[in-house]
């Protein structure tokens, strides 16, 4: 078979690395393999290993993810992965594009979001995240009791209680109060206590939920997305040290050893 000739253009080549080879082919009308072929001759790397400057990054949040994904010329999602990694809200989460009038707000909570979009004529996920913001349950939620510690529905209430939900299967120990919570996040100054990041902190267990780890203060840390389902069912120091390296490794190992001593009290 006679292997396809391909004249690649200077604007062809501008694509690369841009978007995904797919994403890339699909636009071409190329084989995927010969973009990524193309891509590897010209030394230039996959967009996931797209290098983020302080300036891409104060785009993030400014306007919603698709615009700023046009504005660099990269996929959507990779704006996503980058401005959920920071920890910035959305362009739509902030609710800048909606002016909210005190008779709206009352609806939210009344009936279900869809219908209240209708009446509105706005999308529901608007009408979502602005329930989100105020801090109102869904009807659906206005049904079910409040963990305790917790005075209204939010995205940590909600958090709380899909974990608590969780141990309830698993039938492992769970006392975790939303105050030890918010003074593990506190010690660690509200970062990922592994990789210390400045990100949306999940609760990792230290000793695994499959391992029958509890949700208990001395067994919950709070850890980023990425940590958090990097380390997955392990041992917490076994990974520690297989993801950071022995020195990194200590010194984390120490830092939460100081924190458990500190718990303890
Ligand atoms: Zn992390």
């Amino acid at each position: 078979m006679r292997k396809l000739e391909i004249d690649w253009t200077p604007e062809m080549d501008a694509l690369l690395g841009t978007k995904t080879d797919r994403k890339i082919a699909v636009d071409l009308g190329l084989p995927r393999r010969r973009v990524g072929q193309r891509r590897r001759e010209l030394g230039i790397l996959p967009i996931r290993y797209l290098k983020w400057t302080p300036e891409m990054d104060a785009l993030l949040g400014t306007m919603v993810d698709q615009d700023v994904a046009d504005e660099l010329g990269i996929e959507r999602s990779t704006a996503f992965y980058r401005r959920e990694e920071l920890g910035i809200a959305s362009f739509g989460r902030q609710g800048a594009e909606i002016k909210w009038a005190p008779e709206m707000e009352t609806l939210l909570g009344t009936k279900k979001d869809l219908d209240i979009a209708e009446e509105l004529g706005l999308c529901q996920k608007a009408v979502w995240w602005r329930r989100q913001e105020l801090g109102i349950p869904s009807l659906k939620e206005q049904n079910r009791v409040l963990p305790e510690g917790v005075l209204c529905w939010s995205g940590e209430a909600r958090q709380i209680y899909r974990a608590r939900r969780r141990h309830l299967r698993e039938g492992v120990l769970n006392t975790l109060t939303y105050e030890q919570w918010k003074y593990a996040c506190e010690w660690f100054d509200n970062r990922c206590a592994y990789c210390e990041e400045k990100a949306f902190l999940t609760e990792d267990h230290l000793r695994p939920l499959s391992d029958g780890g509890p949700r208990t203060a001395l067994n919950i840390i709070p850890a980023c997305g990425s940590c958090n389902s990097s380390k997955g069912p392990k041992q917490a120091h076994l990974w520690i040290y297989e993801h950071f390296g022995m020195t990194k490794g200590k010194e984390i190992v120490e830092k939460i050893v100081a924190y458990l001593t500190e718990v303890k009290g």
